[in-house]
């Protein structure tokens, strides 16, 4: 065979072989033009490489940040050492569309891309080759494991009936904020609240209109709250919240508002009609508590003397 041919077939073996691999290359020069294309390059951009060879790469595809590109790409000449960008975090240097079943939630193709260095005869990198990888795939089934992680941990936090926090959840939080008001010096305060004579209702208009108060007062709850309060479901029908940053006399103004609100909000449940009211007990933070949960059982002193002292009232304890 001649030398000719030999190159010839050569040639023909590396076309066949860039043509047919399921990866993007191309290759650039120092000036960002593009040298090679190939067809993988090509069928996602809609560009020949006829089209594109020798024009600029941030001319062609404008979604390219040309100054982060040129930092990035920087060590590769100079340094001739490879550069990758990972579609954790940015997902697509080439804006090209992702093939996929119209159900499909993505739009744009993600991309996983290696950059190396061509060395030329003379040693010195005159060309760059990138390499784009299609990680759609990848991409779609890991933010869907992390969606369905968060899901889960959101089910596993939530109490089931109210939507607030579960008391396991609610009592971890209570420990960091516990721990936050002894660190810094900043009032917060609990508040613990319980439904009155709640067998009564339960008694008398069944345990479906018992589990509808329940959930009035929850709403009753989060509406009086800030962002930052965290609430959850105690037991049965007590609830806790804490208010971080809030002086008692300022928390007392909050739980007057949610005793209001429990008073005057009417429960209808099937044909029935009926109110209910809530007593509740505060304790602001003090640095002498040695766990959590004394500061629990302060607050839960003042409920206490609130049913003592006659129900739908709040007390503050001293
Ligand atoms: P008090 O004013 O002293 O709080 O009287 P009370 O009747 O509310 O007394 P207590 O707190 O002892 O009663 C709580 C009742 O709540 C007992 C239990 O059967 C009921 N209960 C607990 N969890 C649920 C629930 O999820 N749904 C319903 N409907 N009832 C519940
Ligand atoms: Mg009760
Ligand atoms: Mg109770």
């Amino acid at each position: 065979m001649s030398d000719q041919l030999a190159e010839l077939e050569d040639l023909h073996l590396k076309h066949d072989l860039l043509g047919s691999i399921e990866v993007g290359i191309a290759v650039v020069d120092k000036e960002y033009k593009i040298q090679l294309w190939n067809q993988f390059m090509e069928s996602h951009s809609g560009h020949s490489p006829r089209k594109v060879r020798g024009q600029s790469l941030f001319s062609m595809f404008p979604e390219i940040d040309e100054a982060w590109f040129k930092q990035k790409t920087y060590p590769v000449f100079s340094l001739k050492s490879p550069a990758f960008i990972i579609w954790e975090q940015r997902p697509h240097l080439f804006n090209f569309e992702a093939y996929r079943p119209i159900t499909s939630s993505t739009e744009l193709m993600y991309q996983n891309v290696t950059i190396f260095p061509l060395t030329s005869l003379t040693g010195s990198v005159e060309q760059i080759c990138i390499v784009v990888y299609d990680v759609t795939d990848e991409a779609i089934s890991k933010q869907r494991f992390e969606a369905a992680n968060q899901q889960l941990q959101q089910i596993s936090r939530v109490d089931g009936l109210t939507g607030l926090y579960n008391r396991r959840y609610w009592e971890e939080q209570c420990e960091i904020e516990f721990k936050r008001a002894k660190r810094i010096d900043s009032p917060a305060t609990m508040i613990i609240l319980d439904i009155d004579k709640f067998k009564f209702i339960n008694d008398n208009y069944g345990h479906p209109a018992g589990d509808q108060t329940i959930r009035t007062l929850a709403k009753i709850i989060a509406k009086a709250i800030r962002e930052t309060d965290i609430a959850g479901r105690y037991g049965g029908e007590e609830f806790t919240i804490i208010l971080p940053d809030t002086d008692v006399n300022s928390a007392r103004i909050v739980a007057e508002r949610i005793r209001r609100l429990a008073e005057n909000i009417p429960i209808e449940y099937e044909d029935q009609t009926f109110s209910f009211t809530v007593s509740l007990g505060l304790a602001q933070f003090h640095r002498s508590f040695g766990t959590h949960m004394a500061w629990i059982e302060k607050a839960d002193r003042g409920l206490y003397q609130a049913k003592e002292s006659g129900r739908n009232r709040t007390i503050i304890s001293e």
